[in-house]
């Protein structure tokens, strides 16, 4: 993908924080590998990305820096 499906601007690789809803809260994933693009910021989750989630939701059970976060 190389331009945005919302306004046609450009797609880059970026590194972002993102929050990924679990069971009991969300879970914090830093520096996931995502496209973004440049003009409205929308990000574009590839398969790469889904896994990284994926695998930070599955440590999650273990992990210290799980936020609390009440689900609204
Ligand atoms: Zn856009």
């Amino acid at each position: 993908m190389n331009t945005c499906y919302y306004c046609k601007g450009d797609i880059e690789r970026a590194r972002i924080e993102h929050m990924a809803r679990a069971r009991d809260g969300y879970v914090f994933v830093r520096n996931l590998s995502v496209e973004r693009c440049t003009q409205c910021g929308e990000v574009y989750l590839d398969a790469a990305a889904s896994r990284q989630i994926d695998a930070a939701l599955d440590d999650a059970d273990s992990a210290q820096e799980r936020l609390q976060v009440p689900v609204v």
